[in-house]
């Protein structure tokens, strides 16, 4: 599932080619991907300039000058494609992406001579259609919680999210209700980072009179560090990947404990060894040595 890092790479790639242009036709190839389109999707889409391309969690938001916002979900197995004078596929991260054309649901054809495809194989992924004043009611959006990428996410929202909980800090981190788009490959690298045992009370991130902790400055750059530059990594594979046919490369982006059991702590002096266990159904990676 493409995490928020990619979700953003796939933003920044689009942008140049969408905003500012107007959506001249739009093909649908089905009725539904995940569900159904909504009500005159064509209708309502086609003569709509892209005033804006923006993301909240791992939603793409295409403002249109018409007052309406297109929403759009990568599911499992979602990609944009650009067919200009040379394909590319923003976003490209570490999964084979479909280019069987079976797989194209909706081509949206720019007045700039772009033809942008969204391509789904397993058809997880979905787009809705919005009144723009209307989003943050959105089902899919209401309940989500702090951007983490946003500028006000720092220590002292850390604290005021989680002082008094119990919950360990990997389940704490992942609640989509606090923080929205950080999925688990990000928690493990992040906590990491910032030298935090996955089992501590996220509780330790505020100090009895709610001030942010040592724990909770450590974690809130290491969270803002570990997307960066995923997003960077990502971003240059948009810059320096790209073919003679116009595809972009494949990027395995280098994780640090994520998938890496057994290997020897990468922390220079650590003579841990990367662990792996299951926590609320999902594999925590860890160093049992340097992270207390
Ligand atoms: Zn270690």
């Amino acid at each position: 599932m493409p995490e928020l890092p990619e979700v953003e790479t796939v933003r920044r790639g689009l942008e140049p080619a969408m905003v500012g242009a107007r959506i001249a036709k739009v093909e649908l190839r089905r009725g539904d991907i995940r569900f159904p389109f909504p009500p005159r999707f064509r209708e309502r889409l086609a003569g709509q300039r892209i005033a804006a391309l923006a993301r909240r969690a791992k939603y793409l938001l295409f403002q249109l000058d018409g007052g309406e916002t297109l929403i759009a979900h990568l599911g499992m197995s979602g990609s944009f494609r650009i067919d200009a004078a040379a394909t590319t596929t923003p976003g490209a991260f570490h999964r084979e992406r479909s280019k069987d054309p079976k797989h194209d649901h909706v081509a949206l054809h720019l007045d700039n001579g772009s033809i942008v495809t969204y391509n789904d194989p397993r058809r997880f992924g979905f787009m809705d259609l919005i009144r723009s004043e209307a989003l943050e009611t959105h089902p899919r959006l209401s309940g989500l919680g702090d951007e983490p990428l946003a500028p006000q996410f720092d220590a002292s929202r850390l604290a005021k999210l989680f002082a008094g909980s119990r919950a360990p800090l990997k389940a704490a981190l992942l609640d989509q209700k606090r923080i929205a788009g950080l999925g688990n490959i990000y928690v493990c690298e992040a906590l990491f980072r910032a030298r935090l045992s996955p089992f501590r009370p996220a509780g330790i991130l505020a100090d009895a009179r709610g001030v942010p902790t040592r724990a909770a400055a450590a974690l809130a750059k290491a969270i803002r560090a570990v997307l960066e530059e995923a997003i960077e990594a990502g971003g240059s594979t948009l810059r320096d990947h790209r073919r003679a046919d116009g595809e972009l490369g494949y990027f395995q982006h280098a994780f640090v404990v994520y998938d890496r059991e057994g290997s020897p702590c990468p922390r220079p002096r650590c003579r841990g060894t990367i662990a792996r266990i299951a926590q609320s159904g999902r594999s925590t990676f860890w160093c049992p040595v340097c992270q207390k």
